[in-house]
Formats: structure tokens, sequence, C-alpha cells
């Protein structure tokens, strides 16, 4: 071990402490080690732009929140057994961005948490048990949600109460038809569960459909399912740990870019920047049926330092317009997209919301996904110091969803080197 040089030496620990669950990014991966805005350093100071990290949505290490998170962390930081101001103030501030009807609050510390209390919540209130998916949805890691997420694959099973709806693939299907064809899919799977003895509970939903491949739609297309799921009795869920917090430009959450009042809304990564803390927020008469009869404690969620973070991060987009950016920026990008598409036309669709934006590869002869050169151009941009990823069940789908604080500029270099790296590989 001492003979191969330190990135070399860290890989081989890395694989025998961590074990192979810890994948890493790219052939060669990089390292790093500071963050700023919309990029992130190697230790050699070599500035890679960032089009992948959601989580600090405001941008790495953004001084509001930083400030923010130190000065509570050196103050006190314990659980929420004992009354504290700021997970009061916040939650009002949160709140305030809902629909009335949502007026309860519980934190968790990840997503996957949320949408596991999600389902116990729903299932409580409506004594049904099945819950309905998409196709390549992906909503945690816990027992109950890993086992309705088909996109983890098949090692593990689904459960056998999960309801799979397709992926709403509006360039497959047509922008005008995705409501009614997954309307009709949805009352079908219902029906379905019915024959099997299973009563559905609810709908759990990431309105932009990330791990499906990016599937936004015209904003309003939704409101159709989430009347549906009422009509069948179910609780509509929406998952806004993806959507949530600014990203679609369009509305502060996912679901009201769709004009839709969920009845549980699930929220995690942006949340604070960084710190870990997600939450549930119920409609009270749903989540009081819950904690009627089960008690909830959740040790780490809800602290004083995770309040913190969560409240500076939600000042930081109020008082920087990160909503206005995300929209803006996000309109840039596509046009500057299409602009590209226009000589290559291995580029099959443009799609997205503000600053969440795929880009489907298909072959332009036979309409096969190209899920392998996808794979090549995702390594040709890391080359370029561009840091992207790609998503939907053939992979052939680049995502683009950077911090939302990305600017032209970062536009520009991500149109050039995505430039590059298309002609490296002749596409
Ligand atoms: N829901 C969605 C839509 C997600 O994308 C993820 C994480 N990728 C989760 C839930 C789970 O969140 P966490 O990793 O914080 O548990």
């Amino acid at each position: 071990l001492d003979e191969l040089d330190e990135h070399k030496r860290s890989l081989i620990r890395r694989r025998e402490i961590l074990g192979k669950g810890y994948r890493l990014f790219y052939s060669d991966p990089i390292e790093v080690v500071r963050g700023k805005g919309s990029h992130v350093f190697d230790e050699h100071g070599v500035d890679y732009l960032d089009a992948y990290n959601n989580v600090v949505s405001v941008g790495h290490c953004h001084p509001h929140v930083v400030e923010a998170i130190a000065r509570q962390a050196a103050t006190l930081n314990t659980h929420t057994r004992y009354l504290h101001e700021t997970i009061l103030d916040y939650s009002e501030a949160l709140l305030a961005k809902m629909p009335p009807e949502i007026d309860r609050i519980t934190y968790q510390c990840t997503g996957s948490e949320a949408n596991d209390l999600a389902i116990r919540i729903a299932r409580n209130y409506t004594g049904g048990r099945g819950i309905i998916v998409t196709n390549e949805a992906y909503h945690g890691n816990t027992d109950l949600v890993s086992s309705f997420s088909p996109s983890i694959g098949e090692g593990q099973a689904l459960s056998l109460e999960a309801g799979i709806l397709p992926t709403p693939d509006t360039h497959a299907v047509g922008e005008d038809q995705i409501a009614d064809y997954m309307v009709d899919a949805f009352h079908k799977e219902v029906a379905r569960m019915r024959r099997h003895g299973i009563k559905f509970a609810g709908l759990l939903v990431d309105s932009i459909f990330s791990s499906d491949g990016i599937f936004p739609g015209k904003a309003g297309w939704l409101k159709k399912l989430a009347d549906a799921v009422h009509e069948e009795g179910g609780l509509y869920i929406a998952d806004e740990v993806q959507p949530g917090f600014c990203r679609t430009g369009e509305a502060f959450w996912g679901f009201a870019r769709h004009g839709i009042v969920p009845d549980i809304v699930t929220m995690g990564k942006p949340m604070a920047n960084g710190i870990a803390c997600s939450a549930t927020a119920v409609k009270h008469e749903i989540l009081d049926a819950f904690n009627d009869r089960i008690p909830y404690f959740n040790t780490f969620a809800g602290n004083p330092v995770a309040m913190a973070a969560a409240k500076a991060t939600l000042e930081v987009m109020d008082v920087e317009d990160i909503q206005g950016n995300a929209l803006r920026v996000g309109n840039l990008f596509k046009e500057r997209l299409r602009e590209l598409a226009q000589s290559h036309p291995a580029i099959a669709d443009i799609r997205g919301a503000g600053l969440y934006i795929g880009v489907e590869f298909d072959d332009p002869e036979t309409g096969e996904p190209m899920s392998a050169q996808v794979l090549e151009l995702i390594e040709q941009m890391r080359e370029r110091l561009v840091l992207t990823s790609n998503c939907g069940s053939y992979g052939n789908i680049i995502k683009i969803r950077p911090p939302l604080v990305f600017n032209e500029a970062d536009v520009n270099r991500y149109i050039e080197a995505l430039q590059g790296s298309l002609e490296a590989i002749g596409l």
C-alpha cells in the first residue's frame, strides 16, 4: 500500500473499510476539499462546476447558513423534549408557504424517514395498505420505503402492497395525453389491488419524476391524478425531496406547480443546505389521528442546529429570490441546450422545470436509448471539470440539477463542456 499514490491508497482503504456499497462516481473519481456557490475544488485548487448537487441549493457553504449553524452549535444542541423557539419560528415560516389546509409539521433527519412516516400515517388514516408509486420511483432506504422504490432494482423485493404506475413519459406518450394516460393506469391499478384484497391507501409521488427520467410535463397536468386519488378514497402524498424548495422555478413546491393540495408533504435534501433535516407536513386531522394511537419521537430530528440551518436556508431563498433565479437560469439553460441540439441529432428531448433539466439521448435512426454513450458523455464532462449525471430506466438521460445559485456564466461553461464532450465521442 505504501508504494501507491495517495489517491489509489484512499480508493483501496475505502473499499476495505466502507465496503462495496459506497459507490463512487467516475472511472477516475474526484476528491474535493472545498465548495463555494456552484463550484467545488480539489486539493490542488482545480475548480469543478457542480451541476449535480441539489442539497446545497443556496450554494455550497453559503455564509448566512454557515454562520447560523456555527452560532447555534456553539450555543446549544439538543433534542425536542424541551421548549425551544427556533423550531416554532421556522415551522411557522415554512407552513406559511403551504396551502392553509396543511397546518402541522413533524421533523425527521432523512427523506427516507419522512416517507416511511408518511406511509404509516396514510395507512392509519385510510385503513388501507396499498401504496401506489411510479415505475422507476425512489423514495428511500428504510425497509418500508425501499419496498416501494422500484428503481433500487431486482435485489430489492417490492412490497406485495405496492401498486405501480408507468413512468409519465411525455416524450413517448405526448404532453397533452399524459394526464389521461396516467389516470387510466391509476384506476386500473387500484382495481387490480382491490381484486387482490388490498385497499388503496395513497399515492406517493415525486412531481418531477426525477428517477423515472425527469418528466415534469406541463404545469397543472398532475391535478387530474390527484383528483383521481381522492375519488378512490386515498391520500395524495407529495414527495418534495427533489422538486421542493424552489427547484422548479415555477413554484416553491412541486405540487403547487400543479395546483394540487396534497394530504401529506414530505421533504428533505435541500431543506437545510446540507445539514441532515427532513420533515412531514400534514393536514391536522390526519396527523392527529396517527398521534392519537402512535407516539413518534426522533432523537436528532428538529434539533436546534438543524432548525437554525433550515431557517437560514429559507431566509436566503426569500432574500436572494432563489426561485426567480431557478426559473430564469433554467429557461436560459434549456434555450442553450435546444440550440446545441440543432447540430446534435442524438439529443432526442430536452425537458425540465426551473433548474431540473433532463436531456434524453436516443439513436436518431433506431430510436434506441443511447445508454452506453451517455455514460461516456458523463466521463467526458468530468474530464472537462463539469459534474453532471444520468437517470431514467435506460440511463440515457443526462440529469442537470445544480445548486439554485447557478448563473449564466455557469450555463455557458456547461454548454461548452457538453459540446466538447459530444464532439469527442462523435455524437
Ligand atoms: N425521495 C426522493 C424523491 C429522493 O430522491 C430521495 C433520495 N434520493 C429520497 C426520497 C430519500 O431521501 P434520503 O436519501 O434523504 O433518505
